[in-house]
């Protein structure tokens, strides 16, 4: 039974799928946002806050930025997240 667990372990953790995610900040009223790095980074684009209303670029203020690591199961559906890294 415990040879079963341990088999299982193995599995899931090679089941993995990761995403690099950028957090930014509103300069304004401090409201922070999560999305793709790429879209963040290579875009570098102008949002408007929803909060406050406030056109900020996002690329400016970037306050973080991580790869994300999601644990997948044998059907293809999220089954957990963790912060794998902070880039
Ligand atoms: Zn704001």
């Amino acid at each position: 039974m415990f040879g079963l667990y341990e088999l299982n372990e193995v599995n899931t953790v090679n089941e993995k799928a990761w995403l690099d995610v950028a957090i930014t900040r509103c300069p304004n009223c401090g409201r922070h946002y999560a999305d793709a790095s790429w879209y963040i980074i290579e875009m570098s684009s102008d949002i408007e806050c929803g909060n406050c209303h406030t056109n900020f670029n996002t690329k400016k203020h970037v306050s973080n930025r991580i790869m994300l690591g999601l644990k997948i199961d044998d059907e293809g559906r999220v089954e957990a997240t963790e912060v794998a890294e902070h880039l």
